[in-house]
């Protein structure tokens, strides 16, 4: 199948050291395949979204030498596609309504001895799984258990961190696919999209590993294809926490973007080659087909 990858940011601001690794991983990954590169502006969460965002990201990466190959598409012109999606997990009794509140979840889990939250997230205890209880609807939820009530347990593997496991059910719960303030989540867009682009090949932040299992989940409910992963080393700030614009990320500089890839390219492993030269991206390219060729070595020799 034709190699399709893309770079998906969100346009919360512009783009940083961090968010640069992603995005040069995703492209070099792309060109090395000599594949079609996409980029998807994942505009859902609309209040987090900065406006004009968008179009200076879509410079900065123009500036770096990395445009798409397809025109851009936006996620806010795209909830035509998510709502069938949400209406075949409904049909499927695979999605239900929620009437939660946050302290109505929070009760529910200390009352269980279970009030711990999980990255900033609460494992929903699935009250309303059985019904509203009188309560009106908020969010939509997707379930996480077998038709038999087992447990929904995802094994997948990343082409760089290897074998990964996670019990959806414990470890996350029934999550959200549409928020109770209206808005589609990310995990039902994102996977709709992946789907709906035909791509074959996600290159993203290790961050989002933790999603994964979600997103393959939902990809086997709504019978799409599942395509590779691979998960990049993130760049962290000052604080060791992943580089964000709260803790020091600054907007890369369009006037010299070649010190930025340069740096992206050492966060990813790849020869400190000299920049900006004509070539400087082509043999990146090769730099990071030998790094993953090695790679795919030593996983086959794990498995
Ligand atoms: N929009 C997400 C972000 O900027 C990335 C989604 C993805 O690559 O799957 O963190």
């Amino acid at each position: 199948m034709a190699y399709r990858g893309r770079f998906a940011p969100s346009p919360t601001g512009p783009l940083h050291a961090g968010s640069l690794v992603a995005a040069l991983a995703s492209w070099l990954d792309a060109q090395a395949h000599g594949g079609t590169w996409l980029v998807r502006i994942e505009d859902v969460d609309t209040p987090r979204c900065v406006p004009g965002a968008d179009q200076f990201i879509l410079q900065q990466l123009a500036a770096c030498g990395l445009p798409p190959d397809e025109a851009p598409v936006w996620q806010s012109q795209r909830a035509s596609l998510y709502q069938p999606a949400l209406d075949s997990l409904t049909a499927q009794g695979q999605a239900y309504p929620c009437g939660c509140t946050r302290s109505d979840i929070e009760r529910a889990l200390a009352a269980a001895g279970r009030s711990k939250p999980r990255h900033g997230e609460l494992v929903y205890p699935g009250t309303c799984r059985s019904g509203l209880h009188g309560k009106p609807a908020r969010a939509v939820r997707c379930l996480t258990s077998t038709p038999e009530g087992h447990d929904i347990q995802v094994t997948w593997h990343d082409r760089r961190l290897g074998l990964q496991h996670q019990n959806l059910t414990q470890e996350v719960g029934d999550f959200v696919l549409k928020r109770a303030d209206g808005l589609w989540s990310y995990q039902l867009a994102v996977v709709v999209d992946d789907a709906a682009q035909g791509i074959t090949h996600v290159v993203r932040g290790e961050d989002l590993a933790d999603n994964t299992p979600r997103q393959i989940h939902l990809q086997r409910l709504l019978g799409v294809a599942t395509p590779a992963y691979l998960h990049t080393p993130l760049v962290l700030g000052a604080n060791g926490e992943k580089l964000s614009k709260q803790n020091g990320a600054q907007a890369l500089d369009l006037r010299d973007p070649s010190r930025a890839l340069r740096d992206a390219a050492r966060t990813l492993g790849l020869p400190d080659l000299a920049a900006p030269q004509p070539d400087w991206l082509a043999a990146m390219v090769a730099a990071w087909s030998a790094q993953r060729g090695a790679d795919n070595t030593r996983s086959t020799h794990a498995t």
